[in-house]
């Protein structure tokens, strides 16, 4: 049985077409899901009808988030923004949490769970931490694994890989500030930037700061396994109901 899972697009500010690495899409065919590309709804009711036909949501990375849906002004170093977009996934993302389906969020979407769910998150690390940070934005190939983050062995993302040590590929200029319930911080770079949320164990729910899709690309089996236990859950979500 393949699970089907939605899949966030991305769209410059133009608004003329919706795009989406194939590496997204290929990482979920490789582990056994039924990829569906996701345009953004605006209607409340068809966003509802799309969440109860997905078995599980996959946001994808992307531009920044209006700091509005965090009660804050834009900051000078606030990059690009697409507010149907924000909606859209904000939106799904409550609805599918309500659900009790799956959800994994990748880079922007790590930040965009959290924001749904309550959290807030720096519009730019780099003018808003006053500590000295590592490089977030690599100037490297996108499959580099160019930092590393510490895992919490008592976490969903521990269970996956079996490792408290990974090196990921970064390329991010915003993270995650504050992470309320039901989600909590399971991994952090070594200048503490938040790296990994997840959920309260219950269900599915896994938000990662950097690209996995692109690690997948590059046969990197640590990232499959994030992948396979994402569908794996959809599936049991599935049967389940
Ligand atoms: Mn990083």
């Amino acid at each position: 049985m393949q699970p089907i899972i939605g899949i966030t697009s991305s769209m410059g500010t133009d608004e003329k077409y919706y795009f989406v690495s194939p590496d997204n899409i290929q990482a979920i065919t490789k582990s056994g899901g039924l990829p569906i590309i996701l345009p953004y709804l605006s209607d409340y009711l068809q966003i509802n009808a799309l969440a109860t036909k997905l078995d599980g949501l996959y946001l994808t990375g992307g531009g920044d988030i209006d700091p509005i849906w965090f009660g804050e002004q834009p900051h000078r170093k606030l990059g690009e923004i697409v507010p149907a977009r924000d909606y859209f996934e904000i939106i799904l993302i409550r609805r599918m949490v309500e659900l009790g389906k799956p959800i994994l969020a990748v880079c922007r979407g790590c930040q965009i769970l959290n924001i749904a769910l309550g959290g807030d998150m720096y519009q730019d690390i780099y003018s808003q931490i006053d500590h000295e940070l590592i490089q977030h934005e690599q100037k490297a190939p996108q499959h580099h694994q160019s930092h590393h983050i510490k895992i919490t062995t008592d976490s969903l993302l521990y269970e996956l890989i079996g490792k408290s040590r990974l090196r990921v590929n970064s390329r991010h200029h915003q993270a995650n500030k504050k992470v309320v319930e039901p989600l909590r911080v399971s991994a952090q770079a070594e200048d503490g930037i938040i790296e990994a949320i997840e959920g309260n164990g219950e269900r599915f729910m896994l938000g990662l700061q950097w690209h996995p899709e692109n690690l997948v690309a590059a046969d990197d089996s640590d990232s499959l396994n994030i992948y396979k236990g994402f569908i794996n859950a959809c599936i049991a979500e599935k049967s389940e109901n």
